[in-house]
């Protein structure tokens, strides 16, 4: 191979301490000797393979020399962003003394793909849209035909979703979550991890398989009938994929067998696949056979305990809906095949709902409905006149007292030394649901809208139309793109460029639109200004403005990522 080529393939140069620039490659040994001539620090692991590395100290690297036009990906670790620039520059003029084949195909090597970034030379890595996978490509002519499914499409949701290929069908009640779908969920999940842990949440992760054993120990294996999806291994033992996990956590925890009041309470948290054989699966992911939950075990050493604990997590279901900006009643509601003593849901007003609510509109008396005696319409508390309305229900939580500790023998030493049943809680979250949820309750007709903490990308840059008269805007675009990069680091990944510019910037903006970006910028007719104005479309506010880059950083420096 020549050295040029390999050179090219995979000159990476990152910066992982502040003394040293490292540098990989792939290629023939022949790297290694001519970097080591050059001054180069060659790894020893690697002096023999046909990949490697090499140090080189950053004092030897000169800044203010010109970038050549070679790809350049990097990474910066407690350097500030001129060192980081001044040492890959003096780095350059290293690679420019190198033999003229190598200098050669780094100048010709004007962009190299590489994932889902466009790494255009001597420029940031940039997140393009062309190519993300979406099965459902947004524009007009290659929409999915929803005709003669119209009877499956039962909700806005599920028929955005599919349209703007956030899901895909597998089986009834299944689907392929999708990148941006992916992306959503696990910035959900991290929102989800802060509220859990501010309380003391601890995060396990118990197995789907289920031995009949446990759910025959409560009776359940009998009680949850069709619900419980089951099988069997080549042994012909038997088992469930989990629809929730009481049993298989107080069987942990009972397995421990020397805690001690002081060590309580534990509240066990896990964001797992839930399996439940729904006689209806309907409404895309908000009535799914397989779907994400987090559930949340808590155990006490006293039946106080436990009721603090219980209005803790309520508390925190509260904090997380809050910070979503979703809308949400917290109702009584009926323990149901779960049991114990006492129980609330946390529900979304929405007519495409499945629960039937009263809510008062004088005192704080809210219920599903199911918990009512129907012939008495009047609020229990003030008397007054209820109002009913829709709800879908996100969230769910028991006091479950001893019910589970008790066939367990989940166990604890109490204060006097002896031994004594832990108090539970459980907890439910419907993370696929709220997803979905959090889509029918903002969205309109057409358009997704997101929780904004939960976007999957919070900017969506959209560049002139090759050909067009503003086409010398796309470069102002691309600069803007690594000012943002630079200025605000913590959108790191967050910045996707809409690259299908064979497309008009009308077309793509109906895209971001529908696909709810909470912020769209395009660089039209008044970028080409001096200095350059961009348009700003912001999805929260409804708001258009033209923004220099400045007013841009300054606009974006308000975003909340997580
Ligand atoms: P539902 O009455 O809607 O069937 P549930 O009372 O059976 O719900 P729980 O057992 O309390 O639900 O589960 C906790 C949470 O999991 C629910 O609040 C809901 O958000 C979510 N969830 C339950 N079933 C499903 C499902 N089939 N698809 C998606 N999410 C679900
Ligand atoms: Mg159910």
């Amino acid at each position: 191979m020549m050295v040029g080529e390999s050179l090219v393939v995979s000159l990476c140069l990152s910066f992982r301490k502040a003394s040293h620039v490292r540098l990989e490659w792939g290629g023939a040994r022949a790297h290694s000797t001519l970097l080591h001539e050059r001054g180069f620090v060659i790894g020893e692991k690697h002096r023999r393979g046909a990949e490697g590395w090499a140090r080189l100290p950053a004092h030897a690297c000169r800044p203010g020399m010109a970038v050549t036009r070679a790809m350049l990906a990097t990474t910066a670790v407690g350097m500030s962003a001129s060192l980081c620039r001044a040492v890959m520059e003096g780095l350059l003029t290293r690679w420019r003394t190198l033999p003229a084949q190598a200098t050669c195909r780094l100048q010709l090597s004007g962009s190299i793909p590489c994932g889902l970034h466009h790494c255009a030379s001597g420029r940031r890595k940039r997140l393009v849209l062309s190519r993300m996978f979406q099965p459902q490509n947004l524009r007009e002519d290659q929409v999915l035909s929803l005709e003669g499914r119209s009877g499956e499409l039962t909700c806005k949701s599920q028929r955005l979703m599919l349209q703007v290929g956030l899901i895909h069908p597998a089986s009834p009640g299944c689907y392929h979550l999708l990148p941006y779908t992916v992306r959503a969920m696990e910035k959900l999940v991290r929102v989800i991890d802060q509220e859990m842990q501010a309380i003391g949440g601890q995060k396990v992760n118990m197995p789907s398989l289920s031995s009949a054993e446990l759910w025959r120990a409560t009776n359940r294996w009998d009680l949850m009938g069709k619900e419980l999806l089951r099988l069997r291994d080549r042994h012909g033992k038997e088992y469930c994929l989990g629809p929730t996990h009481e049993e298989a956590v107080t069987a942990l925890v009972a397995s421990q067998k020397t805690l001690s009041y002081k060590q309580l309470p534990f509240l066990l948290y896990q964001v797992t696949r839930k399996f439940r054989d729904e006689p209806r699966p309907r409404f895309g992911l908000l009535r799914g056979r397989e779907f994400y939950m987090k559930d949340m075990y808590t155990f006490d050493s006293s039946t106080e305990a436990a009721w603090h604990t219980y209005s803790l997590v309520c508390g925190a279901y509260c904090s997380l809906f809050n910070r979503l900006g979703l809308p949400f009643v917290k109702v009584q509601a009926d323990v149901g095949s779960i049991g114990g003593m006492m129980s609330h849901e946390f529900q979304l007003p929405v007519d495409v709902g499945e629960d039937q609510l009263a809510i008062c509109p004088s005192c704080s008396f809210s219920a599903n409905m199911e918990t009512l005696d129907l012939s008495q319409m009047n609020c229990p508390v003030c008397q007054g006149p209820l109002t009913k309305t829709k709800g879908i229900e996100v969230g769910h939580t028991f006091y479950l007292g001893t019910k589970y500790s008790s066939i367990f023998n989940a166990q604890f030493t109490n204060v006097h030394g002896k031994p004594s049943l832990a108090e539970m809680g459980c907890y439910g979250l419907g993370v696929t649901r709220i997803l979905a949820a959090a889509i029918e309750v903002l969205s309109t007709e057409d358009c997704i809208r997101w929780p904004g903490l939960l976007a999957p990308y919070q900017v969506c840059l959209i560049p002139p139309k090759r050909g067009s008269k503003e086409e010398g805007a796309t470069e102002l675009l691309g600069s803007l793109h690594d000012h943002i990069a630079e200025a605000l680091p913590q959108l790191h990944g967050e910045v996707l460029l809409d690259d299908r510019t064979h497309l008009t910037i009308g077309n793509r903006l109906k895209d971001a639109n529908k696909l709810g970006y909470p912020f769209v910028i395009i660089a039209g007719k008044r970028a080409l200004e001096d200095p350059s104005h961009f348009e700003v479309w912001c999805q929260n506010t409804s708001e258009v403005v033209f923004l220099t880059k400045e007013g841009v950083v300054e606009l974006l420096s308000t975003v909340q990522v997580v």
